[in-house]
């Protein structure tokens, strides 16, 4: 089966998608992260899509399809994946459709995690990303410790986009971008909304219901 999971930035969707990732043998692909990727190569391209990435803005729908081809057409990850934070416009939605058709795979459901800006906020604010595992926490509402994380500490970065300004941006190009997107699987009967402003295990615990029935 294949997912896709939306919320606006700091939803928890890529938190969500870690834990499910572990419990249904599933692989994330996170366009984000693909980006991320990318500018640490420190390339001229890597440059653009850094200053893209800290306007709020949205990166080349065509600089995306490929770094989504690249992992959708490996047959490992076949009917195994999450995605998050793709596709985030209507234009994205018909190249993922052309790219399950080409490989045979289609979509079982679309998650959307609903939060409203002032928590994104707080929770943008005080995330923290572990650059040896991957793993997300926050040090407000869910600090790393160690029942829940094995790395060093030292090893915790906050993201150059996660300021309050970038933040604001991010909200509204998720607001006039992928709004029109949310309404597509809705009228495809694909979506389910869930409320974002629950505890992450009691979202866990929902979503796991919602993939486990399918
Ligand atoms: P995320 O990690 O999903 O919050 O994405 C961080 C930033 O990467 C976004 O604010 C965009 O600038 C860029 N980005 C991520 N995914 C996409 C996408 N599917 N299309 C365009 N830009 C994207």
């Amino acid at each position: 089966m294949n997912i896709v999971i939306f919320g606006p930035p700091g939803a928890g969707k890529g938190t969500q998608a870690e834990h499910l990732v572990k419990k249904f043998k599933l692989f994330k692909i996170s366009t984000g992260d693909l980006l991320r990727n990318e500018v640490h190569k420190k390339t001229s391209l890597s440059k653009k899509i850094k200053s893209i990435i800290e306007k709020g803005s949205f990166v080349s729908d065509d600089l995306i399809y490929n770094l989504v081809e690249n992992v959708v057409s490996k047959e490992i990850y076949f009917n195994k994946l999450i995605f998050d934070g793709y596709p985030r416009n209507l234009k994205q939605v018909n190249s993922l459709d052309t790219l399950l058709k080409k490989y045979k795979q289609k979509i079982s459901c679309v998650l959307s995690l609903k939060v409203d800006l002032d928590s994104i906020i707080k929770r943008i604010l005080g995330r923290q990303i572990c650059s040896k595992c991957g793993l997300i926490f926050n040090e407000f509402f869910y600090p790393s410790n160690e029942n829940n994380h094995k790395c060093d500490p030292k090893f915790l970065e906050k993201r150059s986009d996660d300021n309050e300004e970038t933040i604001k941006n991010r909200f509204e190009t998720y607001k006039k971008e992928t709004f029109p997107v949310l309404e597509h699987y809705k009228n495809q009967n694909l979506l389910t909304e869930i409320d974002g402003m629950n505890k992450i295990d009691d979202i866990y615990e929902e979503i796991s219901q919602i993939i486990g029935s399918l």
